[in-house]
């Protein structure tokens, strides 16, 4: 049951009420953890979010590459996160855009002094303030990227510098491409990601510059979105000075390579950064029983099945804490929800790891820093056993590729040694004699509640014909509504691939915008 905007008005008796759980954010995360507590016999759920849809970031993340492990399947972001938007639907949830949440305290003289405290969540809702008095609180709220300013780049300060997160933004939810010839900051996941999404969109992307030694992103991501299009990592190296007056017009950038250091000049309209996500969580101004955080708001993970799973297991801890509050003999029963039987040891560990009895910010920032510790290292593992230098120099990919197919990454030479599994050799096989790739971009929709639908073919194409794939559906004008799984193409470029949506677009009133940012 979702409450949309217009409707909205019926809730002014809402604006102060009590519940047995609120989830903040609608991503992947809380709709996991709403899913589960539910089925778990939690009644009084409330889920808040603060964008005008659920699905959290996955929504702008049209690629492909997400849900591997919880479904076996490689679907795109706005799909895998339909799957769950349909559930807590199914369930009858109650979920409420538009809400952003501004703190989450203890609600210390609500009680009596014999009860437990609540925790109080303040939410500013197109009515006005809000305040939920809640038993528990799942915190979902994800992570946000770090700006030029957290890397201190010197020079100007003109338009044309965006984060990677903006970008994907602007291009997979605004159709606006963000410049036409540009330069990446930083080799993580999401600016590789960007790379390639805007030479598809006809940008040229220079070089992306790390100031590692290794890239920051998955094997696959270097190979299906650098090497695939010829883009060049600058590894050891920094932008050293940004210019332009209005806009950006260049960078000089600095590498060193075996003791020595050469700098040189680079002319480009826009500047994206992608160095690095922090979780988002300054809305819990309290710590202690009955806030469990999840997600990307705990630590930034790779993977959204993670996600979700942190979001299932916070759930069955939030129930067990539901449970051991209804023992307690002091309780006064505020709320009208009827706990389900989840398990009644409630100072067991989470499957995240935290203890809940001695769940504190501390020890947040403890798992945080031993994640850091542990990706790092992995990182440097993954680099030297797959010798990427060979890759980027592109004489190693004769005798050996990178599978792509899932976040292994395995190295697997011409007699198929080093796959992990079947679909690898399969893949390698197909690979040796041509390279073959799943298409993700969007089209153009009229008269929807977004300009765009993203849209992915139904098998892997030949690499060659994109620029003619990309050219079809660039010419293509969809009317809305749209809807996930529709073909909206018989056959692309003449590959006999099906072009299909991979989003609901509804009738709307989102007005085009013609100029490029
Ligand atoms: C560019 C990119 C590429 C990725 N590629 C892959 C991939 O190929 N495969 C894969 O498995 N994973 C991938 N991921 C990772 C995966 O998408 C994320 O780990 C996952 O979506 C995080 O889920 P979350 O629910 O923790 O956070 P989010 O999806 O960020 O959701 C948090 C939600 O909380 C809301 N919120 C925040 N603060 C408040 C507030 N105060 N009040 C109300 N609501 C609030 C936000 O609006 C948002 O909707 C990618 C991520 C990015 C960014
Ligand atoms: S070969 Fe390795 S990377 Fe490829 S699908 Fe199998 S396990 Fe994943």
């Amino acid at each position: 049951m979702r409450l949309e905007r217009e409707t909205l008005t019926e809730r002014n008796t809402l604006l102060e009420r009590k519940t047995d759980v609120v989830i903040v954010g609608g991503g992947p995360a809380g709709l996991a953890a709403a899913a589960a507590l539910r089925e778990k016999g939690v009644e009084d759920i409330v889920l808040l979010e603060r964008e005008d849809r659920l699905g959290g970031v996955l929504n702008q993340c049209i690629h492909d590459g997400f849900g591997l492990e919880r479904y076996g399947e490689n679907y795109s972001g706005p799909e895998y996160a339909a799957f769950d938007i349909e559930k807590v639907d199914e369930l009858g949830i109650e979920t409420h855009c538009c809400a952003a949440v501004l703190s989450v305290t203890r609600d210390a003289g609500w009680e009596t002094a014999a009860g437990p405290q609540r925790l109080k969540v303040l939410t500013a809702e197109p009515e006005g303030e809000g305040v939920y008095r809640s038993k528990a609180v799942i915190a979902a709220t994800g992570c946000r990227e770090r700006t030029r300013g957290a890397i201190e780049i010197p020079g100007s300060r003109p338009a044309g510098i965006y984060t990677a997160g903006e970008a994907q933004s602007f291009l997979n939810l605004h159709d606006l491409l963000p410049g036409k010839r540009i330069v990446i900051v930083g080799s993580g996941d999401i600016g590789l990601i960007m790379a390639r999404r805007l030479t598809l969109e006809g940008a040229e992307v220079v070089c992306v510059v790390e100031k590692e030694s290794v890239p920051g992103g998955l094997q696959r991501n270097i190979v299906q979105c650098l090497e695939d299009f010829g883009i060049p990592l600058h590894l050891n190296a920094e932008i050293r000075k940004v210019y332009g007056k209005d806009r950006v017009t260049g960078v000089d950038i600095e590498q060193t390579v075996q003791f020595e250091t050469h700098s040189w000049h680079c002319s480009c309209d826009t500047l994206i950064t992608s160095v690095g996500l922090i979780p988002e969580n300054e809305i819990l101004q309290t710590e202690g029983p009955g806030l469990f955080v999840v997600g990307n708001a705990r630590y930034v993970h790779d993977l959204v099945d993670q996600v979700s799973q942190e979001g299932i297991d916070a759930a069955g801890e939030a129930v067990s804490y539901l449970n051991s509050l209804e023992m307690d003999a002091g309780w006064k029963s505020g709320g009208n929800g009827t706990v389900g039987d989840g398990e009644r040891n409630g100072s067991e560990k989470c499957g995240c790891g935290i203890n809940r009895e001695s769940f504190s910010i501390e020890r947040l920032k403890s798992v945080r820093e031993a994640k850091k510790r542990e990706l790092a290292a992995r990182k440097r593992e993954a680099a030297a056993q797959n010798a990427w230098e060979n890759h980027l120099t592109g004489n190693a990919g004769q005798k050996e590729l990178t599978c792509i197919l899932c976040p292994n990454g395995c190295r697997i030479g011409q007699d198929l040694s080093g796959a992990r599994c079947d679909k690898g050799r399969r893949y390698a096989r197909e690979e040796l004699v041509e390279k073959r790739r799943v298409l993700t971009t969007s089209v153009k929709v009229e008269g929807g509640d977004l300009p765009l639908v993203s849209v992915r073919t139904d098998r892997r194409i030949p690499k060659d014909c994109f620029k003619q794939a990309m050219e079809e559906i660039c010419a293509m004008t969809l009317d809305a509504p749209v809807k996930r799984g529709q073909t909206v193409c018989e056959d692309l470029a003449g590959t006999g691939a099906r072009v299909v949506a991979t989003k609901d677009v509804v009738p709307g009133t989102e007005t085009r915008q013609t100029e490029n940012h």
